[in-house]
């Protein structure tokens, strides 16, 4: 894809997406799966997409969300990965491997015992597989932990865990260019507002393209998306870190995705293991180009808190490590889809802070859905809209990672 042309074939496009990692990918394959007359065209300004949250993720999914909406989102998700290539319509796709070892929330409070007992009995009501497990049963399962201080845990062995999100990002691309939607390389760098609608977008070099929809699938750049057409999304970039490491002494079977008390979180990662956190000096939100990495967190904070929780990683060794940039919702950390209520022909699909790449599949569809039929079909997702944020009214998750 780095040889994209820099020009669009057409002046008109039913639909511009700003922004083609997985979102506008997402977006793109199901526009032109729903509608094939549709003329959509996906605007990307980085290719190389070297800068995306979307080559910076640890591409894991998880069903242990507390709120209902993510909770179908994952399960949708979770049936796409599983059929992935009559979902993406084509028999050549290669399989997707879920790898189910489960995400591990660990409570040392009563309360936050508390918080993951009632999502548990709400995740189970909607067919998740979640286990409230004491420290005694978590150490029966897994030998390796160290558990002091701990109450118990959440974990869930079905649907939650690694999948291969790159092949899936690739794919996405593949089918909605062989379905008609156009990629150029270029920036949206303005758009004209004309009463309630979005009439066109200009790109560098200055050529207007016009438009019946704009969609921001912009990532950590959304708010600058947004002000272009003279609104605003409450999404920001903040780094997040992700160490592989090494031990001699492997564990024996694979480590839960592991949410450690101390705000550390590690994982089985084929034959290494991966833990990550985010910074330690308030998390703000950083320039667009700032993938400063914080050294000392490694030695400070991750070992100590790894090595507490898993003795045998006393011994670990780094062996790759990077940064990335959350697209930050700093009102409830929750994805943003759908119109604006006064440009309604400007939708938002944004905010995914850390789990937009599992919900790519369903973030997509409905896209499609609100630009094809004018409202969700599938996936009611009218709780992630934007109208929550007019009104202040978070959708909080209280276990996040
Ligand atoms: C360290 C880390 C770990 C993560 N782990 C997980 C995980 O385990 N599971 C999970 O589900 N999610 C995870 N995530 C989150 C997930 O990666 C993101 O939510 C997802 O990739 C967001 O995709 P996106 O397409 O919205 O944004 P991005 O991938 O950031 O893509 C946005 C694109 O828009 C382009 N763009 C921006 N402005 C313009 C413009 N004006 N014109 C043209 N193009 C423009 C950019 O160049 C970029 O390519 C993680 C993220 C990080 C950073």
């Amino acid at each position: 894809m780095a040889t994209l042309p820099d020009t669009p074939a057409h002046d008109t496009y039913d639909v511009v997406l700003v922004g083609g990692a997985i979102m506008g990918s997402s977006a793109a394959f199901w526009l032109t799966k729903i509608d094939p007359a549709l003329r959509v065209l996906v605007v990307e300004r980085d290719p190389s997409y070297q800068f995306a949250s979307t080559t910076a993720t640890n591409s894991c999914i998880r069903q242990q969300f507390g709120s209902e909406v993510n909770v179908k989102i994952s399960q949708f998700s979770a049936e796409f990965i599983h059929n992935f290539a009559s979902a993406i319509g084509d028999p050549a796709a290669p399989a997707i491997l879920l790898h189910s070892f489960g995400y591990l929330y660990l409570a040392d409070t009563p309360g936050f015992a508390k918080v993951l007992r009632d999502n548990a009995a709400m995740q189970n009501r909607l067919g998740a597989a979640t286990r409230i497990l004491s420290a005694d049963q978590i150490a029966a399962e897994w030998p390796f932990y160290a558990l002091e201080g701990i109450i118990l845990g959440s974990h869930n062995p079905v649907n939650e865990g690694y999948f291969d999100g790159g092949t899936m990002f690739d794919w996405f691309r593949r089918r909605a260019r062989a379905q008609g939607a156009e990629y150029i390389r270029a920036e949206v760098v303005a758009m004209t507002r004309a009463g309630g609608r979005i009439t066109d977008v200009t790109l560098t070099g200055g050529r207007r393209i016009a438009c019946g929809h704009v969609v921001n699938t912009a990532g950590p750049r959304a708010n600058a998306v947004a002000g272009l057409a003279g609104l605003s999304v409450p999404v920001e970039p903040r780094r997040r870190f992700t160490w592989i490491f090494d031990t001699p002494e492997p564990l024996g079977r694979d480590l839960p995705l592991t949410i450690d008390p101390s705000g550390v979180h590690v994982r089985t990662d084929g034959r290494y293991y991966m833990a990550g956190c985010p910074p330690e000096d308030g998390d703000p939100a950083v320039a667009f180009n700032d993938f400063r990495m914080d050294h000392h967190l490694w030695e400070d904070k991750v070992w100590p808190a790894i090595a507490t929780r898993v003795p045998a990683f006393e011994r670990a060794r780094v062996i790759n490590s990077w940064v990335g940039h959350y697209a930050y919702n700093t009102l409830d950390q929750n994805a943003i889809i759908g119109p604006h209520p006064d440009v309604t022909n400007f939708l938002f699909c944004n905010g995914f802070s850390g789990h937009g790449l599992q919900q790519s599949p369903a973030m997509g569809r409905g896209i499609a859905e609100l630009v094809v039929h004018g409202g969700y079909r599938g996936l009611d997702l009218t709780p992630l809209g934007y109208d929550r944020i007019i009104r202040n009214a978070p959708l909080l998750e209280r276990a996040i990672i």
